[in-house]
């Protein structure tokens, strides 16, 4: 008795002449090959020319300074809540005297790591972030031979100084606008709308 209604009878048919010699078959496969050679190559010439990517594209983090050259991020820890692949961790440690200029909070990350194998660049981490610290960029991450060298730390997570990295191409104009709004804080916003009824 059959388990699947899936089962299939095998035909004996004989074959044709024409089977049994293969040409018209060669012909046909070579004339779906030669159709090919008219229609538009879906390839490019890589490196000479390059895609274009979507304003959207999310590709490599990176963890911003304030205009002072301050690291943004507190160590809060609310983006490795937030990130459904778990590939961020950290550990925060206390700003000493005299440490002002380097860190923006009194707490900041001592540690920040991101594995690039694990994360699905979905920006979870992005949304979740209240200092506006972490943000993906139009940067590919490179592809390398060895597992380990895809857990990014703050050496190359955190922006240099002085040269900071563009992240307004993937900004909505109302979050434009809330950068620009003095000692506003994300979640004061989030709040707003709360209260109001629009979220
Ligand atoms: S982009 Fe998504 S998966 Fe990647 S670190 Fe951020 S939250 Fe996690
Ligand atoms: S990047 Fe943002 S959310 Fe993540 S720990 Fe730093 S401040 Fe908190």
């Amino acid at each position: 008795m059959p388990l699947t209604n899936r089962s299939v009878v095998v035909s004996h048919k004989e074959q044709s002449f024409s089977e049994k010699i293969y040409f018209p078959a060669i012909v046909k496969g070579m004339a779906v090959t030669f159709s090919h050679l008219f229609k538009k190559r879906p390839t490019i010439m890589y490196p000479e020319q390059k895609r274009e990517y979507a304003a959207v594209y999310r590709g490599q983090h990176v963890l911003k300074r304030d205009e002072n050259g301050a690291e943004r991020c507190t160590a809060c820890g609310m983006c490795a809540v937030a990130c459904p692949a778990e590939a961020i961790t950290m550990e925060s440690a206390e700003r000493k005297k005299g440490e002002e200029n380097l860190y923006r909070e009194e707490k900041y990350a001592k540690t920040y790591e991101i594995n690039m194998l694990r994360c699905i660049f979905c920006g979870l981490c992005e949304e979740a972030c209240p200092k506006e610290a972490i943000f993906l960029t139009d940067r590919i991450v490179a592809s390398e031979y060895e597992r380990d060298v895809f857990v990014y730390g703050k050496d190359k997570l955190v922006e240099k100084i002085g040269l900071p990295i563009d992240v307004s191409k993937r900004q909505t104009p109302e979050v434009l606008a809330f950068k620009k709004i003095p000692g506003l804080k994300h979640n004061q916003l989030h709040q707003e709308k709360i209260s109001k009824g629009k979220h």
